[in-house]
């Protein structure tokens, strides 16, 4: 048994590489902490590596949204951003490059960040798979013919290979999806959006990107409030600082400290920050990291100060390729 997620793409807005002056600083900070921190052989390079969180050696990642949700049997994915490129690359060495495989994408809306990698997810071409999309919008079969269709792209919607079908979700209605039970529920983002909350063996996961979090109070989510309610994971829209997300209201993003009070108060055990900006490098999202442990150590501090209890929290800001087993969290 197992409910495990792969973070493909976690980066916001559009698809980001560090330039190569950008890589080449990055190389001499790493050079210089390899002599600072005492190494100076080259047998002792795999050591210092291994000494170096991940991000801080190759960053958080350039592709955006797309996340692929694996229990025993069942397997999903949310959003087709430019990460859903090296997942194709994993399933067409499986069942879909046979033309024996079955996906089922389910898509929180359609901004450009959310579909860019749709036409470069090969199952697609390939007779005898079936591709099923889900959504809230009902426009959803029209968005997914327009992204196969001249000039913007040079295979047509009619000449693909697998079998592809489309699935109209009720707002807030539970469907069952082999082991998975998901469950849309309207996030705080124009056009709209809507995430998924998703159930299996026992455990919970809200998908809250894109969102502002604007109805960040118990009162104002209403019937959206279930999305939240004691998840043991959630994947929340991070991009802004407190002042950006003041100076960008509107804009349909939110801030670490706003998911941080959301935990706390609806009792989610875990939360990995996400929606990273095309404009933060490693050094800027490793601030926001910073901002936000002295936020979390504040909230803790002043809930002892007035001798309540907050839950436990424990968070971290999402990395593409990080994967999480829901069950041994
Ligand atoms: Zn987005
Ligand atoms: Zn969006």
């Amino acid at each position: 048994m197992a409910f495990i997620l792969k973070y493909w793409g976690v980066r916001g807005s559009l698809p980001t590489a560090p330039s190569p002056e950008e890589w080449v600083k990055q190389f001499e900070g790493l050079m210089q902490g390899f002599f600072k921190d005492g190494y100076f052989g080259s047998d002792q390079i795999r050591d210092y590596i291994k000494s170096v969180p991940l991000p801080h050696i190759g960053g958080y990642g350039t592709a955006t949204t797309c996340v692929e949700l694996t229990s025993k049997n069942t397997q999903m994915i949310i959003d087709g951003g430019s990460g859903i490129r090296r997942l194709s690359e994993k399933m067409m060495s499986g069942q879909g490059g046979k033309g024996t495989g079955t996906y089922h994408i389910f898509l929180t809306h359609f901004h450009w960040d959310h579909l860019i990698g749709l036409p470069f997810f090969a199952p697609h071409f390939v007779a005898g798979n079936t591709v099923n999309y889900y959504a809230v919008q009902p426009e959803l079969e029209k968005m997914i013919r327009g992204k196969f269709s001249r000039p913007y792209f040079p295979v047509s919607f009619e000449s693909l290979g697998a079998k592809v079908k489309f699935h109209k979700l009720e707002p807030r209605q539970p469907m069952i999806l082999g082991e998975f039970t998901v469950t849309p529920y309207q996030l705080d983002h124009p056009d709209p959006c809507w995430g998924f909350r998703v159930e299996a063996q026992g455990k919970s996961y809200a998908h809250c990107v894109d969102t502002e979090a604007t109805r960040s109070l118990e009162s104002s989510l209403g019937p959206d409030l279930p999305l939240y309610r004691n998840a043991d994971l959630m994947y929340f829209d991070a991009q802004y600082t407190l002042p950006e997300l003041a100076e960008k209201a509107n804009w349909g993003h939110s801030a670490a400290q706003v998911g941080l009070d959301i935990a706390f108060r609806e009792k989610i055990k875990h939360v990995i920050f996400a929606h990273h900006d095309p404009g933060a490098d490693i050094h800027q999202i490793e601030a926001l990291r910073q901002q936000t442990q002295e936020y979390y150590e504040w909230r803790l501090h002043t809930a002892e100060m007035h001798k309540l209890k907050l839950p436990k929290v424990l968070w971290r800001y999402a990395y593409e390729g990080l994967e999480i087993d829901l069950e041994k969290l």
